[in-house]
């Protein structure tokens, strides 16, 4: 033993001596301030499509991040659970689930024996223009449980730095808008319009009202979705055709369902995040203002289709174009040489089952049902009848503790018997027991330690489950999820554009959690209440 502590000292006395000696970075003496921030993600969004589809690119879209921009070529997601609520949470705060506690899209609340929804919010109702208002349910972040960039901006200048979160996606606005924004909005297809909730407004400002009033919609009724002749592999063809009811009105219901899976609606999002930037007079006042944007038509197309698919090739490149265009709003409305920008997405996604399959890649379709069944079996033949599973959901399996009191069942012991059972299932790599993440007595690996990031002590259930690579829970064989740690789900971009970053490729191997670390740095900001992320200083001017 004593030996032992010698060693160990003696190697960290040599540790000292060898390692470099701390060098001052002048880049942090004085924060600087842009005069807007912009934060881009798209909703899911491989780190590979940036390569797959460079060839393809117009000069100032991607291409004008990835020319002048710090682009890290290796960002992962380091945490178990990649979906949209939990992956938009967690860019902008910094932190993963086990801290900010959005622990999926919904999660079972034992308490209210019912899911939640990761951005319901019961006190609050929906804000509409016209007739509309006040009619359905509205949204709110009051499951975030940390701070978030923007919440520390408004914060540090007295709520006079503005702050707007806008996506097709409700839970994106919320959860990357934070506790604080000035406003946040999202598009309501029932409505065919741009909405925000009660939470931030009690009416939507004139410009909202004009911009929905104009009907954006309107202008694609009579157009097909056609690949552009760029479009790899696609050949000009139709992707999706509108067929209307007959003597039917455009825009009517029907057909802002059709477009609200087509590439369309990310055009109309940036162009409403233009208006937002000139209506809501960004980076025009005497603070760093903040705005938040993430495009969903990439994920709604993604599932449909697979990231191998002509679909999806062709909503890149579309999206390339609407994003030139936005740039150059950005441009004339603020100034380029004012405005940083940050890339990322909140996840990536897998092949389709059916191409895992045909190319001998793993199971393709999991089953999480069986999971659920297995266990449920394993529980009964241990302990007697049960009912034993009280719910599931997208990782978790939740004991009927009522069940466990009347046959004086220990949970511990239960929760080791149902977590057994689930790992025997051939679609499931590993299952982790509430016990084991309470007692730290998770396995030294590196999929306990992205479990660990993705349990949150309050919300999660008692056996957390990790699908094996390649069993994707799709609800079909030709469409695709997400939600897993493997890499096709975890590499994103993560690009820094603007004065203060050196722009290059840097392989460093880096995260998500990192980008609101190194934009708070960066501007001199308290990080977000629980970041755990790294400012990325190699890449700091
Ligand atoms: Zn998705």
């Amino acid at each position: 033993m004593l030996r032992k502590t010698v060693l160990c000292s003696l190697a960290a006395i040599i540790l000292l001596a060898w390692s470099a000696p701390l060098k001052p970075d002048a880049s942090f003496a004085s924060p600087s301030r842009p005069k807007l921030v912009v934060v881009l993600v798209i909703d899911q969004f491989r780190y590979d499509y940036l390569m797959r589809f460079r060839p393809y690119f117009v000069k100032g879209g991607f291409n004008r991040l990835l020319d002048g921009g710090a682009v890290f070529t290796d960002c992962r997601y380091d945490y178990a659970t990649t979906i949209t609520g939990p992956g938009h949470a967690t860019l902008l705060t910094g932190a993963y689930p086990n801290i900010h506690g959005i622990i999926g899209n919904e999660w079972y609340d034992r308490e209210q024996k019912r899911k939640v929804y990761c951005a319901e919010d019961t006190s609050t109702h929906e804000v509409a223009s016209g007739d509309e208002a006040g009619t359905a349910p509205g949204f709110s972040p009051r499951n975030l449980t940390a701070s978030t960039l923007g919440d520390e901006l408004r914060i540090a200048t007295n709520f006079r730095a503005k702050a707007v979160s806008i996506s097709l996606k409700d839970r994106a606005a919320v959860l990357m808008g934070g506790h604080t924004p000035s406003a946040a909005y999202w598009y309501d297809t029932g409505l065919g319009g741009f909405v925000s909730s009660s939470y931030y407004m009690s009416a939507l400002p004139a410009w909202v009202d004009d911009f929905d009033k104009q009907t954006p919609t309107k202008s694609y009724c009579g157009q097909k979705w056609q690949a552009l002749p760029e479009t790899p592999d696609a050949k000009g063809k139709v992707l999706s055709d509108f067929q209307p009811s007959a003597g039917a009105a455009c825009p009517d219901a029907k057909f802002l369902r059709w477009l609200d899976n087509t590439p369309f609606m990310n055009e109309i999002e940036l162009g409403f995040a233009s208006d937002a930037v000139r209506s809501e007079h960004l980076g025009k006042g005497p603070e760093t203002d903040i705005l938040t944007v993430s495009l969903s038509e990439n994920d709604y197309i993604g599932h449909r289709f697979g990231p191998y698919s002509v679909e999806v090739a062709d909503v890149t490149l579309r999206t390339d174009r609407y994003l030139a265009k936005f740039f150059d709003d950005l441009d004339k409305s603020v100034g380029l040489d004012n405005v940083w920008i940050a890339f990322s997405a909140d996840h990536g996604v897998a092949p389709t089952p059916a191409f895992i399959q045909e190319h001998k890649l793993g199971i393709g379709l999991a089953r999480p049902a069986a999971v659920r069944e297995a266990a449920e079996k394993a529980l009964t033949q241990a302990f007697g009848p049960g009912p034993w599973i009280e719910a599931e959901d997208e990782v978790h399996l939740f004991l009927n503790r009522d069940t466990l009191k009347a046959r004086n069942v220990a949970e511990a012991k239960a929760e080791e018997v149902a977590a057994e059972a689930a790992a025997a299932q051939p679609d499931i790599e590993a299952a982790f027991t509430r016990t084991q993440f309470v007692t730290g007595s998770l396995p030294n690996s590196p999929i306990a330690r992205k479990a660990a990031n993705s349990f949150n002590f309050k919300r999660s259930g008692d056996v957390f489950l990790v699908f094996a690579p390649y069993a994707v829970p799709s609800s079909t064989f030709t469409g695709t999820t997400h939600g897993t740690p493997w890499n096709y789900d975890a590499q994103v971009p993560l690009i820094f554009w603007g004065s203060a970053f050196k722009p290059g490729f840097y392989a460093t191997p880096c995260q998500p959690i990192d980008l609101a670390a190194t934009l708070a740095a960066r501007l001199g900001l308290t990080q977000p209440s629980g970041a755990q992320g790294m400012p990325l200083a190699s890449a700091l001017k």
